[in-house]
């Protein structure tokens, strides 16, 4: 076995092992001069035994050259700014083929220097880092596999040596397991794990989250931390299930005792969302580059997106929740007929039963038809029906399509039964399955009450007519604001003189003036700082970031006042009003709808909790009443 030492001083750590390593050593502009495929056909010659076998390769000629360095990027603590730690990543020769780490990689696996090539890449950026003196934390690159050949063949002491000789103290390299996928021997993993802990070295999972890796993995390792693969952190305004991925991971990092780096965050949106979640560290090109000398701080203009204390708009709030499942559809729990049920034993089924509106009849679990008890008995009553149909079968009397309702239907297709043609459900019910098998009956009044109950439930998380998040939604976004510290503005606007214009034009023009309320607010806010919610009937809620807060309520209100002039006749155009009924049921004059705003500016510890921020809101709504149409700001003590 030989070292393979090509750089500087002797390396006594980690034991880097070749086939050939002789004879290669200036050779750097050779192989710098040569195609990847050409190196490949190097790679490989005859020996003179005949044989084919492994020439030392272009990787090796690389790493002997000394051609190949590290990068440093920084990892940062998403709620200071400080740096955390820097991660060491290989990169071959400027300008060629082989920069990048995966093209060295994959020349690695081509020689079948796999392994060598990566401890010499751990031993590259432990003698780099060392070099520069670094007293932070080291996070380094191994894949699973080659750590566990690394630490059967060497033991766990040898790459301490290694640190230590470096320079680096154990207890600040962090080994970043790649190649999850490839473990082979689960068993064998989970024992290097425990010499490396023993030996005081911090593990961390690399990639997350990207294609193969398995949370078995997670769990059997149980790394200090978890890297979230870059493509659940991007874009995540637009990418709500990744955030939802986000969020969900932070749960297992909890049960797993990990704390989550985030990886590849490129834009200020996408780290500010990170920050607000409560992922603690992250890493991306936005926070710092790979370089060669190390950073001392992460870039300018991430450190103005963690010290704005302004939280992000999760787009989760925003969202328009759907009615979703029904949670408690009541069920009859009620015996079936068979295809074979004669009509005197319905009758009888009947009768021991006489609460039951129906009867299903089911074929080997699966419901067929309904039969309804008064239509069904009206006929059994009849002279001579027993005599003449008594031991038919009772299926002349089924409805053959009744309303079969699964127990976890979606709310909206069962509106679909309620709006639908077929008003039957009303008398005959419907009948209940789980997957499909018959679980027992239900009837019309219970179907309608419990669509409404669910959309009741839903138009708080989400207003069916605007689709704005509605009060629940509202209040959990003003506690992120409260719990943030930062300072906002709570508006609450409402309408002047609708109530005529609705009694005058109806309620379809009536909701029209709400939506053109709705979409003002939204175009006039800033959709990553500011939210939009829709209290309920002309009342919205905006929870304002944005500095020029101002004047977007003052565009708000004149663009109203310009648009709902449309919403009314030519004559009431006009006229600037309409003539209506007061409350007192007298005809007067009422002007052209306008908007009203009130706000009040919320500062730090002001208040504790949504309700106190929404009363105070709710005042300035009032004020601003009293004042006819425009934005008014709400003075409170000492403002
Ligand atoms: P990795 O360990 O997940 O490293 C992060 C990769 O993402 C790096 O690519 C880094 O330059 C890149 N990156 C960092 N911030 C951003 C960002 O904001 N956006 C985007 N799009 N990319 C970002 P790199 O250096 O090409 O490394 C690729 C992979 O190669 C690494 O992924 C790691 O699996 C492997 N690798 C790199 N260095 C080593 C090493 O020394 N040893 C071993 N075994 N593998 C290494
Ligand atoms: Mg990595
Ligand atoms: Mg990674």
């Amino acid at each position: 076995m030989l070292k393979l030492l090509c750089t500087g001083a002797p390396r006594h750590g980690l034991v880097i092992s070749a086939s050939h390593t002789h004879g290669l050593l200036n050779c750097r502009d050779t192989v710098l001069n040569q195609s990847p495929q050409e190196t490949h056909a190097l790679a490989r010659v005859d020996t003179p035994s005949g044989g084919l076998s492994i020439a030392p390769g272009r990787l090796a000629l690389l790493m002997e050259a000394g051609a190949l360095h590290c990068v440093f990027q920084p990892i940062a603590d998403l709620r200071s700014g400080s740096i955390f730690g820097h991660e060491a990543l290989i990169r071959g020769p400027a300008n060629t083929a082989w920069h990048r780490p995966d093209a060295l990689l994959a020349m690695a696996q081509q020689e079948e220097l796999l392994h060598e090539f990566e401890l010499f890449c751990v031993q590259t950026a432990l003698e780099q880092w060392g070099r520069l003196g670094e007293p932070g934390r080291l996070f380094v690159n191994i894949s699973a596999d080659a750590l566990v050949h690394a630490v059967s063949q060497q033991g766990p002491e040898s790459l301490l040596d290694a640190a230590r000789r470096c320079g680096v103290s154990p207890r600040m390299l962090v080994l970043e397991i790649t190649e999850h996928e490839r473990v082979g021997d689960m068993a064998l993993l989970h024992q290097t794990v425990r010499h490396i802990h023993a030996a005081g070295v911090t593990l961390a999972l690399d990639d997350f989250g990207d294609g193969r890796s398995s949370l078995r993995l997670w769990s059997e390792v149980k790394p200090a931390y978890v890297k979230i693969d870059k493509y659940f952190t991007r874009e995540l305004g637009e990418r709500t299930e990744c955030l939802q991925v986000v969020h969900a991971l932070k749960g297992i990092a909890e049960v797993f005792g990990s704390v989550l780096i985030a990886e590849g965050i490129e834009t200020r949106d996408d780290l500010r969302m990170l920050r607000d979640v409560g992922i603690p560290y992250g890493q991306g090109y936005l926070l710092g580059l790979p370089e060669q000398a190390v950073h001392k701080e992460i870039l300018t203009q991430a450190l103005e997106v963690i010290r704005d204390s302004r939280v992000s708009v999760l787009p989760q709030l925003q969202q328009t929740s759907r009615p979703g499942v029904l949670r408690h559809l009541p069920v009859i729990q009620a015996p079936a007929a068979d295809l074979h049920t004669s009509n005197n034993e319905l009758a009888e089924m009947f009768k021991k039963r006489p609460e039951l509106h129906a009867m299903a009849v089911v074929d080997q679990g699966r419901p067929v038809a309904l039969i309804n008890r008064q239509q069904f008995m009206n006929h059994y009553a009849t002279l001579y029906f027993r005599e003449v149909h008594g031991r038919k079968p009772c299926l002349a009397y089924a409805n053959h399509s009744p309303r079969v309702v699964e127990l976890d239907y979606d709310v909206d297709e069962l509106v679909g039964i309620l709006t639908s043609q077929d008003q039957r459900y009303l008398s005959d019910g419907f009948i209940v399955t789980d997957n499909g098998r018959y679980v027992g009956l239900g009837t019309g009044d219970q179907l309608v009450r419990s669509v409404t109950e669910a959309r009741i439930e839903a138009a708080r998380h989400a207003n069916p007519l605007t689709f704005l998040p509605g009060n629940i939604p509202i209040s959990m976004h003003i506690d992120r604001l409260l719990e943030s510290g930062t300072e906002f503005v709570a508006c609450y606007a409402d309408l002047n003189n609708f109530k005529p214009f609705n009694d005058l034009y109806g309620y379809w023009r009536g909701d029209e003036m709400i939506r053109l309320v709705a979409r003002l607010c939204v175009q006039h806010c800033d959709a990553r700082r500011d939210f939009v919610g829709h209290v309920g009937g002309d009342d919205f809620m905006i929870l304002f970031q944005s500095s020029n807060w101002q004047r977007r309520c003052e565009q708000i209100v004149e663009e109203f006042a310009t648009e709902a002039l449309n919403l009314f006749d030519e004559a009431a155009r006009q006229a600037g009003g309409i003539r209506a009924e007061d409350r007192h049921g007298v005809m007067r004059f009422f002007p052209c709808t306008t908007l009203s705003i009130g706000a009040v500016r919320i500062q730090r510890g002001d208040f504790r909790s949504a309700e106190q921020v929404a009363n105070e809101a709710a005042l300035a709504k009032h004020e601003a009443k009293h004042q006819g149409s425009g934005l008014h700001i709400r003075l409170r003590q000492g403002q």
